[in-house]
Parts: C-alpha cells; structure tokens; sequence
C-alpha cells in the first residue's frame, strides 16, 4: 500500500563518488547525513564547529564545517568525504590524471608533492610519477587569492625554491619549513603551501592554528565533544518553539530564584 518511492527521503548515490550515500539532500547542508565507505557503521551528519578535528581520512587537521559520526567522534573534511574516484589533469600534475587511495600505499616515503608532508590516509596518486597529493592540496592552484593577503599569490616552481630554503620569511609561520611556497610579487611576500592548507581546511578563517603535539588535539577534541553535546541538547530544547525563548526562559528562572533565595 505504501509507495516506494516515498518511503525515504530523496536517497541517492553521489555522482562525485560512488561510495557516498546521500541520505537527505542532493546537496548536503547543515545536518544533512550521508553514508561513507570509511564509517559504513553511521550515517555521517554535517555539521560547522569552530572546533579543530583530525580528519579520520586524510588524518590531518581541519576546522569549521565536517562530516561527523556523533557515536564515534569520527570526522572527516568535507573534502575528503566528497574526493572523487580520479582527477583528470590536476592543474598542479596536469601530465597524468591522479587516483584516489584511502589508504597509504605502504612503499616508498609517502610524502605530499605540495606540501612536502607524509601521506598518511586518503591521498590522490599518480601511478606514473609515484607522486602523492593530500586531497587539501589538491585544492591548491598555481594562482590563489588567500584571506592572509590582499593579492592573488602565484606558486613558485619546486626549483625556484630548494625545500627548506631559509633565504625568505614566510608570512604565516616565519619558520624554516619544507614544501612548495607561493608569492606576491607586488609586495615581495611569501606563503609555504603547507600553511596556506590552513586556508582551505577552515583552520585559519576561525582563527586556530594546527596543534603542536597530539596530547594538545587530544584536549582540544574532548573540548570539541562536549561542544557537541551542549550544541545538539540546544537544538533538541529548541524544537517547537524558538531557541531565543527556550533560552530567556531558562535565564529569567535562575535569575528569579537567585532572587528569591536572597
Ligand atoms: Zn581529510
Ligand atoms: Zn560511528
Ligand atoms: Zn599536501
Ligand atoms: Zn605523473
Ligand atoms: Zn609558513
Ligand atoms: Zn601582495
């Protein structure tokens, strides 16, 4: 008696990548859920913290808007969970297409062409050349415009600078890093690529910065947790009636019987 076709809300499978579900909406908003091929045990639900994460996939470091698993604390970039299967002609490796791989390849020093770090989970690979990208740095171009600067910012080659070199100052991190480095020749300024990332992973538009050692993460994530918590107990109280009233409900009752008890 019931239709089919209305048994579950528009669920479909991502034309981007075949191993994403959507279950809710063909473009995912603020939480909305999906079904990915690396949590297959949760639905994954969107959601925009200011917090910092690690990205279950890439294993590297993100902010802001993720694809949480609010049983696991399992969170993934919202780039990583939409990677596609292949790139075809990468403006950065325009030779060959690259390959998505969840996993690192296990061989060789699995290290980033943009950005000079390890591989450590999801990775875009050319066959070819055995070179890697993280799926962050695929989204960086030969050209950027960068919240940190006020020009658009050109990648120098990987020759015009030797990894490492401490000829130059970079403007976000002033220390002597390895990897690829953009700049702008109006105002001889420079950037590492691996810390314009912070640029695109949310980091830097919410004024975080990557944490030093995995004890500060750890701190950071418990604090992130308990965020969560208190986030969706308000969006559960606020249903049926507006969260602003829920909210001055609750203050003018404290601040009552605070009066009352004097
Ligand atoms: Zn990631
Ligand atoms: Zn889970
Ligand atoms: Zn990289
Ligand atoms: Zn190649
Ligand atoms: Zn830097
Ligand atoms: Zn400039």
């Amino acid at each position: 008696m019931a239709n089919p076709g209305l048994k579950k809300s528009k669920s479909f499978v991502s034309k981007k990548s075949p191993s994403v579900k959507i279950i809710s909406s063909p473009n995912p908003n603020e939480g909305d859920e999906i079904v990915h091929f690396s949590h297959p045990q949760h639905p994954l639900a969107q959601v925009h913290l200011p917090f910092v994460f690690t990205c279950m996939g890439c294993k590297e470091y993100g902010a802001g808007t993720r694809f949480q698993c609010l049983t696991c604390n399992f969170n993934l970039h919202d780039f990583c969970a939409f990677s596609p299967p292949s790139i075809q002609s990468h403006p950065l490796h325009s030779q060959h297409q690259l390959i998505f791989y969840a996993k690192p390849s296990g061989f060789l020093r699995s290290k980033c062409e943009t950005c000079s770090k390890a591989t450590k989970g999801f990775a875009f690979r050319c066959i070819t050349c055995n070179v890697e990208m993280h799926p962050c740095c695929t989204m960086l171009y030969p050209q950027m415009d960068f919240p940190a600067h006020p020009h658009t910012m050109i990648l120098l080659p990987a020759s015009a600078i030797p990894s490492g070199d401490s000829s130059f100052f970079c403007g976000e991190c002033q220390r002597k890093r390895s990897g690829r480095v953009y700049y702008c020749a109006i105002c001889n300024y420079y950037i590492h690529a691996v810390c314009a990332k912070d640029m695109v992973n949310g980091l830097y538009v919410h004024g975080l910065k990557a944490p030093k050692s995995p004890s500060m993460l750890e701190a950071a994530t418990r604090i992130a947790t308990h965020a969560v918590r208190e986030f969706l107990d308000g969006l559960i109280e606020g249903i049926g009636e507006s969260v602003g009233g829920a909210i001055i409900d609750n203050f003018d009752r404290d601040k009552g019987g605070e009066t009352k008890s004097k």
